[in-house]
C-alpha cells in the first residue's frame, strides 16, 4: 500500500515538475524593438527560429519613439535587442546607457571594426553607401572625384542635396569633421550650399528624381534609393559614381543592433545578434533593402553588385555619433537648411 502511494506521489511530483519546466521551455524567446520595418526583419527572425527553436517577438516603430520607450521603461523594459538605422542613432542609444557591451569572437570576426562600436555596444549588420549619383546626359564621370569637390564653383547651380534635417547628411558631415577638422569642413559645406540648383529636398528619392529630370546634375544619396528607382524605371539617365577612392573612401553607414542593458533574455539575444552577422542571415539582411552585407565575406545581391565595387571609408562610425551635434551646428551656420 505505502508502495502504491509513494508510486502515485512520485508520478504526481513528476507531473508537477514537468509543468514547472514546461513554461520555462516555452519561454525561450527574444524580444526586439526594431526601427527596421517588419518586411526587412521577419525573414531573418523566421530563419533564426527555424534553426534554434528560439521565438522572436518584435515591435516596430521609428527610432525616436523606440529610444524614448526604452528610456521610459528603464529596468522594466521587455526588450532584449534594439535594431535601428544609422550609426548616429546606435551611438545615441549607447550614450544614453540603453545598451550593454557584448564580447563575442564571432561578431568581431564577422563585422569589420569600423562598422561596430569600439565599446562593443552596437554592431552594424548592413552597410548603406552614401554616394554620388549623376545625370548621364549632363555629366561626364571624369568631372567627378570627391564629395569635397562638389563644393567647387564648376558645380554652380548643378547640385541637389537632401535636407540637413535628416541624419544621413549629418553623419556625412560629421565624418568629414573627423577627417578634415572644422575649418575645412565648413568651407566644403558652404561651397555645396553655394552650388545648390534648388533648395534642399525632403528625401533621397526626390533628389534622384530632380537629377533624372535635369533640374540638377548631381546629388548624394544612399544607393538603395537609387536601386529602388532604377528598378521601377531602368531607363532613367542616372548612374553611380564612387567618390574619394584615392582618399578617404565612400561614406558608409549601417543599420545595426545592440543588446539592451536590462533585457531578460540576454543569452538568446546574443545568439540572435551572432546569427544576424552570419552568412545565413547577412544576405537576407542586406538584399531585402538593396544594401551591402556588413560581413565582407558575403557578396551583395547581383543587381547591387552591378553598380561596381568601392573602397569604404574605414573611419569608425562612432565618429558620426560623437560629432553629430557639431555637424548640425555647422550646417546651420552656413545656411544649409
Ligand atoms: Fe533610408
Amino acid at each position: 500500500m505505502s508502495h502504491l502511494i509513494s508510486a502515485r506521489l512520485i508520478s504526481v511530483l513528476l507531473l508537477a515538475s514537468s509543468l514547472l519546466i514546461a513554461p520555462l521551455a516555452v519561454a525561450e524567446e527574444v524580444i526586439v524593438y526594431s526601427a527596421r520595418i517588419e518586411q526587412l526583419i521577419k525573414p531573418m527572425f523566421d530563419a533564426f527560429t527555424h534553426e534554434t527553436g528560439i521565438k522572436v517577438k518584435y515591435t516596430t516603430d521609428n527610432e525616436g519613439a523606440l529610444l524614448a520607450r526604452l528610456q521610459a521603461e528603464g529596468k522594466n523594459t521587455p526588450a532584449d535587442m534594439l535594431i535601428t538605422v544609422d550609426a548616429g542613432n546606435l551611438w545615441a542609444a549607447a550614450q544614453s546607457g540603453l545598451l550593454k557591451p557584448v564580447r563575442s569572437e564571432l561578431l568581431e570576426n564577422n563585422i569589420p571594426p569600423h562598422l561596430r562600436d569600439p565599446d562593443h555596444e552596437w554592431f552594424g549588420l548592413s552597410v548603406r553607401a552614401r554616394t554620388i549619383i549623376y545625370n548621364t546626359k549632363k555629366v561626364n564621370p571624369s568631372e567627378l572625384s570627391t564629395y569635397e569637390d562638389l563644393a567647387d564653383p564648376k558645380w554652380h547651380k548643378r547640385l541637389c542635396l537632401r535636407s540637413s534635417k535628416k541624419v544621413y547628411n549629418q553623419s556625412l558631415v560629421a565624418m568629414m569633421l573627423a577627417e578634415h577638422g572644422a575649418a575645412d569642413t565648413e568651407k566644403v559645406v558652404k561651397g555645396w550650399v553655394a552650388n545648390l540648383a534648388t533648395p534642399p529636398l525632403p528625401d533621397d528619392t526626390k533628389a534622384l528624381e530632380y537629377v533624372a529630370a535635369g533640374k540638377c546634375d548631381v546629388t548624394v544619396v544612399n544607393t538603395y534609393y537609387f536601386g529602388r528607382l532604377m528598378h521601377k524605371d531602368p531607363d532613367l539617365p542616372l548612374a553611380v559614381f564612387w567618390p574619394n577612392q584615392q582618399s578617404t573612401g565612400v561614406h558608409v553607414n549601417v543599420s545595426g543592433a545592440g543588446i539592451t542593458r536590462y533585457g531578460r533574455n540576454q543569452k538568446n539575444a546574443v545568439k540572435l545578434l551572432e546569427f544576424l552577422s552570419s552568412s545565413k542571415a547577412q544576405n537576407l539582411f542586406a538584399d531585402l533593402n538593396m544594401e551591402y552585407p556588413a560581413n565582407p565575406a558575403i557578396k551583395p545581391d547581383t543587381f547591387v553588385a552591378g553598380w561596381g565595387t568601392f573602397k569604404q571609408n574605414p573611419l569608425n562610425l562612432s565618429k558620426a555619433g560623437e560629432l553629430q551635434t557639431t555637424a548640425v551646428k555647422l550646417m546651420d551656420r552656413v545656411g544649409y537648411q
